[in-house]
């Protein structure tokens, strides 16, 4: 056999995965299902490889290839006893792109390829002259499209014609008779000639040349670029291209296309779940023209029971569960797989890993691990930890409770992706993206959506479509992208013309019609399927049982601790809840935001009285001492980090009169003067001005007091025989003589405390890495502490010498639209960059002070690939936001996992 190519029927030699790399990842599916001897008709892959050669626009279709392609359909004419061309019993073929990441959607696709009138009256010896003409009106359509670049369109209002011409304009394709498609092809075939004389018409063999190469060519269309784009998918990968037998789902009566998943890829619950479309080839069901009907009665929509394929074709809807269940046991994970049957034969033509919701991913995984299909570390390693801090979902109140105030839906579709998005209301894609981009809330509506829309999709709060189905783009890309969406609502009348969206009532119902237009606000429900007009309120979530299994597997599992950045004490009590293990970062800061504290701090600043300075000083202690004592009560013996005060000082002095006022009144000084002090503490630039530790240093009386109440604090709690854990931090330090006198002060304070006191506490000083200065003299630093705590928001932020507050005007063009940088280096660890000053800040620090403690305290640390870098480098704990604790715990077990697994 060609190199070039790889019959599914291919002996076995090659592992899959090399394969994969090949040939992608629908030819993988195809083989090892071959391999299984599970009914897949006849076909072969071309390898990526081949498909570069044909890339450039005037490439000619080499003839090795040619060669190839002809030893590939020997094969499968051998298998099916038809041949390619033969105008009595000929060999149709699909040709589909398939690349070895899953881009679904994105790269196009001709069926019934090798259809012409030579062959039409043969294929019509096997189905009849309805069914030749239907499959040769789609091949029109879809080589038109796809090889030709007519725009579709040209098609569908052709089609439409045809039907007002019958007096039935809203009568389905498969109602067209054998005349009316003759007409049709035959409009169709004069629009293509026209179109494109050069190529159409053309033989079998020109024509699935001309197939190959568009195929292979959609790669580089820009809806693909634009997904690989946001999926980080290298633009060298390239596609492969499958070529197989067709099989007819517009066959006849007992015919048709569905798709299923072997678990409901929304819920996770375990039942067979997808969509047929009967007497349709496949691409009918995931384009979202038609809705389907479900595949199990007791997933229809309550009162199409009775149209579902397993009460209209009991026998195939066996035959598809029990496929599905070998797929799902032998690939050891939820399958989608695509199938069609042909007079009540099953073939299977895809199967791949389905996308799925957070909360799905995580009910999948823990039950298959519990039923035993994989191992816990392969269930932890199943859901994407990134996309769990969502499972703390809002939802609405219930419809029961809603109505009670009189809050009826306006529509119901649908519930095709969990969750609640209130929005304003937007029709036009780029629209939607451009005011997304600007901070709105976008409810992106659409009669159905096509791929192109996906930017749109990802910035809008949620997407709330007229038609389609479940397994429709809309649906399945909303699951990918964790969107709440709600499609098919066919109550909703979208015009995009006037701009408007018409809900009509329900049959029966006496209420009028009523219009939105843009901009209106509604929210949608993708749990419900209900749609709602202005914007409701929302309710918490509850948590999932699984979620909890999942957590305490992963508990077990990793060795980096995940602890909680919390500032007040209802905070450090909800962190405890959580499960965090010990407040990573309290920034001191955030306590002084009540207006007494602020009032106490500012005389502290501008007092230029020591004795007046202390009056004040003494009050701030007194009341961070409260706080401090109720942090460690609720943290129980966990170590708490109390960070010494990190604040731009212009930032919180007085500038509106009333504060000036106040400020003057407490100083006992004259608002000229009050006013002439705040001015003096002006920064221009005070992300880098006058902060953390320059403050501790040039004002000794703040640390001062700050130190003493965390102390005595600590003191009091374990004198009432609770175990307290307190550790001091030092900000934004990039000098060792910095972190010298600031840690040597905590010290000498702490003695005279414990003097005054009569009890001492262990505790424990440490300096925040956040300056690329630092890390470069961490050697230096880390003799005089006992941590280190590194702060990657302003580490990224100096690294890469863009202001943490600016970065959002260009950062998301820089990642998404320019390709510039791979992620939002803010939220994502830069590895390359700041990584690389991180490494050698541990090296440098570990080998001044080999005992040194090693945390992560910027929003990094709770970020999963970033956590796989800190446990990589031997991080003792990372500290993140609540909403990020579920994140850091899977994501610290799968770092644990895989250096488990790695040979070093
Ligand atoms: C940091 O810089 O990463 C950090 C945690 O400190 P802050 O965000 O308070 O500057
Ligand atoms: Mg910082």
């Amino acid at each position: 056999m060609s190199a070039l190519i790889y019959s599914f029927d291919h002996p076995a030699g090659e592992s899959l995965d090399a394969l994969c790399l090949r040939f992608g990842n629908k030819a993988v599916g195809l083989i090892e299902m071959t391999r299984l001897g599970l009914p897949v008709p006849a076909g072969f892959a071309i390898s990526v490889d081949a498909g570069r050669a044909l890339m450039a626009p005037d490439a000619p279709f080499p003839e090795s290839l040619r060669v190839a392609v002809g030893e590939g359909l020997e094969r499968v004419e051998a298998a099916t006893g038809l041949r390619f061309g033969d105008p009595t019993a000929p060999l149709l073929v699909s040709v589909r792109s398939g690349a070895s990441a899953s881009m679904p959607g994105m790269l196009d696709s001709v069926l019934n390829v090798g259809l012409d009138r030579s062959t039409l009256d043969g294929l019509a010896q096997r189905g009849g002259r309805r069914f030749a003409l239907d499959a040769y009106r789609r091949l029109l359509q879809m080589f038109g499209d796809v090889v030709l670049s007519v725009p579709r369109d040209v098609f569908e209002k052709l089609l439409a014609g045809t039907k007002t011409r019958l007096g039935r304009p809203a009568m389905l394709d498969s109602e067209l008779d054998a005349e009316a498609l003759e007409a049709l092809t035959t409009a169709f075939e004069a629009h293509l000639t026209h179109a494109s004389p050069a190529l159409f018409p053309c033989s079998p063999q020109r024509q699935l040349e001309l197939a190959i190469t568009s195929v292979y060519r959609s790669w580089n269309n820009p809806r693909a670029q634009r997904y690989r784009g946001l999926q980080g998918i290298p633009d060298e990968l390239g596609t492969a291209c499958v070529v197989q037998a067709m099989v007819f789902g517009n066959h006849g009566p007992r015919s048709g296309a569905g798709v299923a998943f072997t678990r409901n890829p929304s819920t996770g619950e375990r039942q067979l779940y997808g969509e047929f479309l009967a007497q349709a080839q496949g691409e009918d069901v995931v384009a979202g023209a038609r809705t389907p009907s479900s595949l199990g009665a007791k997933s229809a929509i309550p009162g199409r029971e009775d149209r579902s394929l397993e009460r209209s074709d009991p026998e195939a809807f066996a035959r598809v569960e029990q496929l599905a269940a070998a797929l799902e046991v032998h690939f050891r994970d939820v399958q989608d797989i695509e199938f069609t049957v042909e007079d009540g034969r099953v073939y299977l033509l895809q199967t791949r890993s389905a996308k799925r919701t957070a909360e799905a991913s995580v009910r999948i995984a823990v039950s298959l691990a519990t039923e035993g299909k994989v191992s816990r570390d392969e269930a932890l390693a199943m859901v994407d930890a990134n996309a769990i801090a969502n499972l703390l979902r809002t939802r609405l109140p219930s419809a029961e409770e809603l109505l009670a105030r009189d809050i009826k839906p306006i529509a119901t579709g649908l519930a095709a992706s969990p969750g609640v998005a209130v929005g304003r209301i937007v029709f036009d894609p780029e629209a939607a993206e451009r005011m997304a981009a600007e901070g709105q809330d976008v409810l992106l509506v659409r009669r159905d959506t096509t791929p192109e829309d996906i930017v749109a999709m990802k910035g809008a709060r949620g997407i709330l479509t007229a038609a389609g189905g479940l397994t429709s783009h809309a649906a399945v890309l909303s699951r990918a992208l964790g969107k709440c969406c709600v499609a098919g609502a066919s109550t909703l009348q979208v015009d995009y013309a006037s701009g408007t969206l018409t809900a009509r009532p329900r049959r029966g119902s006496d209420e009028p019609p009523r219009t939105f237009t843009v901009g209106d606000t509604l929210t949608v429900d993708g749990s419900t399927g209900r749609v709602y007009a202005g914007a409701l309120d929302v309710v918490a979530a509850s948590t999932l049982p699984e979620l909890d299994t999942l957590l305490a597997w992963a508990d077990e599992r990793r060795t980096v601790r995940v602890r909680a950045n919390a500032d007040t004490p209802r905070d450090v009590r909800a962190a405890a809840a959580f499960g965090a293990e010990g407040i990573g970062l309290c920034r001191t800061e955030h306590m002084f935001f009540a207006d007494e504290r602020l009032a106490a701090l500012r005389c502290v600043v501008l007092a230029i009285d020591e004795q007046e300075r202390e009056r004040w000083v003494g009050r701030i202690e007194s009341m961070q001492r409260g706080d401090f004592e109720q942090i460690f009560e609720a943290m129980a013996g966990h170590p708490v980090t109390i960070r010494l005060l990190d604040w731009p000082l212009h930032e919180f002095m007085p500038r509106d009169d009333a504060s000036l006022a106040a400020v003057a009144k407490d100083l006992n000084v004259p608002l000229r003067e009050a006013r002439r002090r705040a001015g003096s503490r002006n920064e221009v630039n005070p992300m880098i001005g006058h902060r953390g530790v320059r403050v501790g240093l040039t004002i000794p009386a703040i640390y001062r007091a700050q130190i003493r109440a965390v102390i005595s604090a600590a003191v009091t709690v374990s004198r009432a025989g609770r175990a307290v854990a307190p550790e001091l931090l030092i900000p934004l330090t990039a000098v060792g003589e910095e972190v010298r006198r600031v840690a040597d002060a905590v010290r000498a304070i702490a003695e005279e405390v414990f003097a005054e006191l009569g009890a001492r506490v262990a505790f424990k000083v440490g300096t925040m890495i956040e300056l690329p200065r630092a890390c470069l003299v961490a050697g230096q630093m880390a003799r005089h502490v006992d941590f280190f705590s590194f702060g990657t928001n302003d580490l990224t932020q100096t690294t890469f010498g863009i202001s943490r507050d600016d970065s959002t005007h260009f950062i998301p063009a820089y990642v998404d639209e320019l390709g510039v940088l791979p992620q939002n280096p803010f939220r994502t660890l830069d590895v390359v960059g700041v990584g690389e000053l991180i490494t050698m800040a541990i090296d440098r620090g570990r080998a001044a002070h080999p005992g040194l403690g090693l945390g992560v305290c910027g929003a990094q640390g709770g970020e999963a690939r970033s956590i796989q870098f800190f446990a990589d480098h031997g991080v003792d704990y990372v500290s993140c936001d609540l909403s990020r604790l579920v994140v850091a715990r899977l994501a610290a077990a799968q770092a644990a996992a895989r250096i488990a697994r790695s040979p070093h």
